[in-house]
């Protein structure tokens, strides 16, 4: 019948675009909202098949190519000759992200120490900024990651933006001074450097790692189903063509390999894991792979409800949180998980704006929005680790 042939024609359809929301067909399910990104070609048939089944669509971005050239292009007029002057409201390149480290290092010896955990598929370095007063030796500390999904560029603009505002109101503002004085924190501004330069210079939705298969032409691996942890079952595929491809075996990726074994060795610290993705306005925390309540939920719950409350609190931005895998989708090998598995007890990914208008292409103006809500944010979650949970800590003595 006409529905059959209507599922038929979609699955085929599915299968040669690239979608955005969610990141893998078998996720669609009746009135799902689905984001994709159609050739021009394809444009006009798609408008007549969805109009003949009476879908309700909308056309958010009508030129693609237009709004891309708008966050790569003029780029001499952008400031980023010195660190006084860097531009942290637009998104920068990942040479740009790599000498705005070493400046930033060498300019605040007192409050940043940078080094590199390892070497990414392609050899490139992968650089982690260390914030902190350098005065206890051993400080709890909070990691966090972005750019860990190539085309999710607002994620490297908020680390970057998350130093400048450390630096900069350390001393000013009590709670950041606080945070800074009893807490290391560990900012990866790019994990995935490999996939963010090639989202750059030859595939802006280029979303996994960069690595070569035996088998296939398809290259790379999802950084954020590599992990350790039910690794490649629901939620992730073994295609080497696949968005949401686990790879060859767990911690095939060299990214993957050296930002866990950096957590493994300072597990005992590290008291909060945090990546930033986008987009789709939500805080997420484990379990990703199943549907189970963590030990500790309590005080994770509250920790994230903070988190939501004080970034509402800055433009009424509202955000959705709860476990990865009731909130957003069930998702098998991802770092949250694999974090929280380890012994850090509060785990959260970030999933920032917006919720589809712009999706990936979130304008540049928006940058500063967005990077000062979700500062509010991981403030909060911060801030919350000075104190006890004293609830779990009585019911889970572990923890
Ligand atoms: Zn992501």
């Amino acid at each position: 019948d006409s529905s059959y042939s209507f599922v038929v024609w979609f699955v085929m359809f599915i299968s040669c675009v690239d979608l955005w929301q969610p990141n893998s067909a078998s996720l669609i399910h009746q009135n799902a909202t689905v984001d994709v990104h159609v050739n021009r070609n394809d444009t006009q048939g798609l408008h007549s098949r969805l109009k003949q089944e009476r879908i309700d669509y909308r056309v958010f971005i009508s030129n693609l190519q237009k709004e891309i050239e708008k966050q790569t292009g003029y780029r001499s007029s952008r400031k980023r000759r010195s660190e006084a002057q860097y531009d942290y409201e637009v998104y920068h390149s990942l040479e740009e992200i790599q000498s705005w480290m070493f400046e930033t290092n060498q300019t605040h010896p007192d409050l940043v120490d940078m080094f590199s955990v390892g070497k990414s598929y392609e050899g490139r370095p992968l650089y982690v900024l260390q914030l902190g007063k350098r005065s206890r030796p051993q400080k709890k500390a909070v990691w966090i990651d972005c750019g860990v999904h190539a085309r999710e560029w607002i994620g490297p603009a908020f680390c970057q933006w998350f130093v400048k505002e450390a630096i900069s109101s350390y001393q000013y503002d009590s709670v950041m001074t606080r945070l800074l004085d009893q807490l290391n924190f560990y900012v990866m501004p790019v994990f995935n450097v490999d996939g963010y330069r090639f989202s750059w210079t030859t595939d802006r939705f280029w979303r996994k790692t960069r690595s070569k298969n035996h088998k296939f032409h398809c290259r790379g691996v999802d950084a954020n189903r590599n992990w350790k942890v039910k690794w490649c079952d629901e939620g992730a595929s073994s295609h080497p063509c696949d968005d949401t491809y686990c790879g060859p075996y767990p911690e095939s990726e060299p990214e993957v390999k050296a930002v866990a074994k950096f957590l493994r060795k300072h597990k005992k610290r590290i008291k909060a894991y945090i990546s930033i993705h986008a987009y789709a306005q939500m805080l997420l925390y484990p379990y990703s792979y199943k549907y189970a309540t963590i030990p500790n939920f309590s005080c994770v719950e509250s920790a994230a409800q903070n988190a939501v409350t004080a970034l509402y609190s800055a433009y009424g931005v509202r955000y959705r949180y709860g476990p990865a895998s009731t909130t957003l989708y069930v998702s098998s090998g991802s770092s949250i998980d694999w974090a929280y598995r380890n012994g850090i007890p509060y785990a959260f990914a970030f999933e920032l704006r917006d919720t589809g208008y712009f999706g990936f292409l979130l304008p540049e103006s928006l940058i500063n929005p967005t990077c000062t809500e979700t500062m509010r944010a991981v403030k909060a979650i911060a801030s919350g680790l000075l104190k006890k949970c004293e609830t779990d800590r009585d019911r889970f003595p572990y923890i």
